[in-house]
Parts: C-alpha cells; sequence; structure tokens
C-alpha cells in the first residue's frame, strides 16, 4: 500500500443504491476538498430491487440535510414500522418484527421477564400489544407527532431513490460519466490507477469506490480479495421480483411469507406494491419458483417477473489497497430482515469518518475492516436465527434448516434465551433487544425460566403493571390517523 498519498479525486464505480448514495455524501459533504466522478452503465443497469429500509436510515437523511417528507414524495414511499413474519414459526403462525421498545424495563431485567410470568399466569396480553410501534402497525395507523415520534423505516421506489441522490449529489460537483468501465488500470504496487471505458476514456482516481454491485469488478475482478461463503446457513441463492398494482391501502410494515423453499416479499408503495420470492435452487426449480410466486400474487403485474441470483457470504476484506466495496459488491445477506441499505450507509460513515485525506494509512484500513465484520456477522446471525428456530417439518428446505449447525454465537444467543430468558445486545450490534426477543419468540422459541426479581411483585401487582403498559399504548395509537391518510397529507404539505 502507498502510504502518504493524498487523495484528491475519488472515483466510484457504478451507480446504482450504493453509488448514489456514496456519491451524494462524498459531494455534498467532502465536494469542496474532493473532486468526485462517479461512472455508471445504462446498458447493465441496477439490480432495481432493494425498497424495504430500516430506521437508521434517518442518520443518512439527517447527514445530508433531507427532509423526511421530501424524500418521500420522491420516491413514492409509505412508512414501515416493521415486518410480519407469516408461516416462519409453523405454517399459519404469524408474528410481527416491530421497530418499536417492549414494555418496560427494570434496573434488573428486561420486560420480557415480567410478560413471561404473566404469560405462565394467564394475565398478559400478546406481547406486541405492549408497544406501541408493533399495535400501530396491527391497525394501520401511523404519524409524526413532536414528542412522540413512532421507530420507523421507508418501503420506498429504488430507482427513484438513486434519482432522487443523484441530483443532490450532481448539484454539489458530483461529475457523472456514463459508459461501461471495460478495463482497471493497477499501478505496480497493486493499487487502482483508473478505470478504462469502452469508449475509451480513461478515468483516472486516487481511491475508488467499488459500487459495481454482484459484479465487485474492482475489489474481487481486479483485487482478488477473496469471498467468504455462507450459503450453508442462508441456502437461498435466487429471487425472483415483480411489481404489481396496488389493490389497498398501504400496510405499514414489509409481509414476509415463508413458502415450501424461501419467503415471498410484498412492499407497499404509494403507487404500487414490490414482490419477490427468495429461494434456494437446490429445492425449488426457478420456473417453479416463478409459478409459485405469480400465483400468490394480489394486483395485476406491472413488469415481467425477474430472474436474479446471488451468494449469501462477504468479501473477506471491504477496503483492500485503495479500494472500498460499498454495497452488493462488498457481499450478500438476503434481504429478510432489510438491511443491505444499512450496511451501505454504515460503510459510508465510517469511509467519512476515516476518510485517508493525507494518504491511506494501514491502521485505518485495518479498522473499516475490523467494524464492518463485526457489523456483518451480528446481522448474519440475526437472519440465520428466523430460518434455524422453526417448527416446520413440512418440506425438505425446511427440514435443512431446522437442522442445520448454526454459528457458535447464535447458539449461545439461543440457548441463553432458552434457558434463562435473557437477552443482551453487545456494542456495534444493529439489532437491539427488542428485536431479538420479538424473533425468537416469534419463531417460537420458550424461555425456561423468568428472572427471579419478578416475583419481588404479587400477581395482582404485575397484573396492574403490565394492565397499564398496554392501555398507556392503545391511548398512544389511538391519537394516530390512518396510515394512508397521513401520508397523503405529509406528502401533500412538501
Ligand atoms: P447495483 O444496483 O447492481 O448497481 C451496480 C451499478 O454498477 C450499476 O449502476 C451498474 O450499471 C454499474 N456497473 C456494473 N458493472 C459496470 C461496468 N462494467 N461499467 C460501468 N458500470 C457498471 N436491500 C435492502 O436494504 N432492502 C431490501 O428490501 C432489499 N431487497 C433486496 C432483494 C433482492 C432480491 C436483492 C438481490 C437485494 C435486495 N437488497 C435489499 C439489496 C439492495 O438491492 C442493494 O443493497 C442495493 O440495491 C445496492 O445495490 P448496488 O448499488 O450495490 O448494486
Amino acid at each position: 500500500m502507498n502510504e502518504a498519498q493524498r487523495i484528491k479525486k475519488v472515483v466510484i464505480a457504478g451507480g446504482g443504491t450504493a453509488g448514489w448514495m456514496t456519491g451524494a455524501a462524498l459531494a455534498k459533504l467532502m465536494g469542496k476538498s474532493i473532486e468526485v466522478v462517479l461512472v455508471e452503465s445504462d446498458e447493465i443497469g441496477t439490480v432495481g430491487v432493494g425498497e424495504a429500509t430500516i430506521p437508521t436510515l434517518h442518520i443518512f437523511h439527517r447527514l445530508l440535510g433531507l427532509k423526511e417528507a421530501e424524500v418521500m414524495a420522491a420516491t413514492n414511499a409509505t412508512f414501515k414500522l416493521g415486518i410480519a413474519f407469516e408461516n416462519w414459526h409453523d405454517v399459519h403462525k404469524n408474528y410481527l418484527h416491530s421497530f418499536g421498545y417492549l414494555g418496560k424495563d427494570c434496573w434488573a431485567c428486561g420486560f420480557q421477564h415480567f410478560w413471561l410470568k404473566g404469560q405462565q399466569r394467564g394475565i398478559a396480553a400478546d406481547i406486541g400489544d405492549y408497544c406501541v410501534e408493533h399495535l400501530a402497525a396491527r391497525q394501520g395507523r401511523f404519524a409524526v407527532l413532536p414528542n412522540q415520534d413512532l421507530n420507523h423505516a421507508y418501503h420506498m421506489d429504488a430507482s427513484l431513490y438513486a434519482n432522487y441522490l443523484r441530483n443532490i449529489a450532481q448539484q454539489h460537483g458530483l461529475n457523472r460519466i456514463e459508459g461501461k468501465i471495460a478495463r482497471v488500470k493497477q499501478h505496480d504496487h497493486g493499487d487502482i490507477s483508473g478505470l478504462v471505458l469502452q469508449d475509451g476514456q480513461h478515468i483516472d482516481g486516487d481511491l475508488f469506490i467499488d459500487c459495481t454491485g454482484f459484479r465487485a469488478l474492482l475489489i474481487e475482478q481486479t483485487l482478488n480479495t477473496g469471498f467468504d461463503d455462507w450459503s450453508h446457513w442462508l441456502p437461498c441463492d435466487s429471487a425472483i421480483a415483480v411489481q404489481t398494482k396496488s389493490v389497498a391501502p398501504p400496510l405499514a410494515y414489509t409481509r414476509s411469507i415463508a413458502r415450501q423453499a424461501g419467503w415471498q416479499w410484498r412492499i407497499p408503495l404509494q403507487n404500487r406494491v414490490g414482490n419477490g420470492l427468495v429461494y434456494c435452487s437446490k429445492y425449488l426449480s426457478d420456473a417453479d419458483a416463478r409459478q409459485t410466486l405469480v400465483d400468490n400474487l394480489e394486483g395485476d403485474m406491472l413488469t415481467e417477473p425477474r430472474l436474479i441470483k446471488f451468494r449469501t457470504g462477504t468479501r473477506r476484506k471491504h477496503w483492500q489497497k485503495n479500494c472500498i466495496a460499498i454495497g452488493l459488491s462488498s457481499g450478500f445477506l438476503e434481504p429478510l430482515e432489510s438491511t443491505s441499505i444499512h450496511l451501505i450507509q454504515r460503510s459510508i460513515i465510517r469511509l467519512l469518518q476515516m476518510f485517508p485525506a493525507q494518504g491511506i494509512q494501514s491502521a485505518d484500513v485495518a479498522e473499516f475492516n475490523r467494524q464492518t465484520e463485526i457489523e456483518l456477522l451480528n446481522i448474519r446471525d440475526f437472519i440465520i436465527l428466523h430460518y434455524k428456530v422453526t417448527e416446520r417439518t413440512d418440506t425438505p428446505f425446511w427440514r435443512y434448516c431446522r437442522s442445520m449447525q448454526v454459528p457458535d454465537s447464535l447458539a449461545h444467543r439461543i440457548a441463553l434465551f432458552q434457558q434463562s430468558g435473557k437477552v443482551y445486545k453487545f456494542a456495534q450490534e444493529l439489532f437491539g433487544e427488542s428485536s431479538w426477543i420479538q424473533v425468537m419468540l416469534g419463531q417460537g422459541l420458550q424461555p425456561a425460566q423468568y428472572h427471579p426479581i419478578v416475583d419481588a411483585m404479587s400477581d395482582d401487582e404485575l397484573a396492574s403493571f403490565l394492565q397499564q403498559i398496554q392501555s398507556n399504548v392503545q391511548r398512544s395509537v389511538a391519537k394516530y390517523p390512518s396510515h394512508q391518510d397521513f401520508i397523503r397529507h405529509y406528502c401533500q404539505a412538501v
């Protein structure tokens, strides 16, 4: 690595969600001190999916000074309060993973311990009844109120979002070049020196961001960084995506419906619905997958079903020499918990924090890679949890998932919850205790005991404690208008 070369020009290869998020952030926040160029190919296009997000996207929008209503209007977005998991625990057993916090904790233990005892005594309602976002999602209500903000994310049109960010990036001086990258040039020491386009243009630079999607043109095809395959834990390797007309007001949550060898998503936008089937080709042919999806659509198709092949896993390094991989080029975790755009945003923020203006330092590179890996491993475990903890035995795919070995880190968390009802969030981890609890209970994992401090309350005290929380949740949710009315009013005001 060339330690002291100042970074004056950044070249972003690729203009999908990853390329334009990176481009907008670099141009807006650093455009006065560096030159930013983005190359994209209209002929190749983008993956075109990736429409469900999680609440951390607020951080990115705040960083760019974007107004929520404006982003929503520009991307036909709806609000998202969680994900409904249907048929995951078992066929016809459903639950919701909401973005909210459950009940109230005490100094010694989490709310789930109070709820577990309440459940044993027959005095507790559904765990979701103790969470505002959960109830609001189920009742189709939403609002952004002062001091009572619901923890929310968005469903948004991926192409419109990329266009919106592209405008911001170009307003702040980013130079967009359309063309197909035919060759990547390297210095003798291996760093990338430039891109050569099919029309003969040379685009040289100091730092290169690989946003070329699954092709990973720079980080893998050029730098041979290596890939850790996780498909033994997450065996789905294909998806078919299609857009349909809306047939009902948009839900304030994503639907994830488990099928015979994978799962189907439904993502409601203001004007249409995004649908897809993620599946494992070992257990389901592409033709049968297409049929399964088409048989389970609600509105007329607006596009032709499109096949996408992928491999689950991670690039061994995300920053290698003078190249940083962001987006699908850095690896792939299936979209079960809508984490890819979050990971893009995390890499962008990390890049800004560690921006090597005075030259690339090996410690920065190592730290960037270390932090990225920790985040990825935690998300990976959370996603595997949904497959592993299931009572489904109806198909070979689900029997495989139920019996597969899982990473030790996840096996420990499952055992901890099962034995004692305990959940701990690790530093830098995306999903908090409420998320783990909702999914573990939802998938059918039942703790053997609750924390003994709960026994300090009599049954009457516990009943009134639970009742009070539930009433507060109901009172809060009753104040919200319908999700659809709120979106109309909110976006019209732009
Ligand atoms: P792409 O969109 O593939 O963009 C690659 C870019 O590189 C394009 O502009 C292309 O033209 C350019 N390019 C490639 N090669 C060349 C070349 N030779 N010359 C010039 N340009 C080139 N994420 C979520 O957060 N939520 C979701 O709900 C979600 N759902 C998903 C569902 C599926 C089935 C899949 C596969 C992914 C999903 N994702 C989701 C992930 C999400 O789609 C991606 O993280 C996001 O779209 C970013 O993609 P990208 O920009 O890295 O790649």
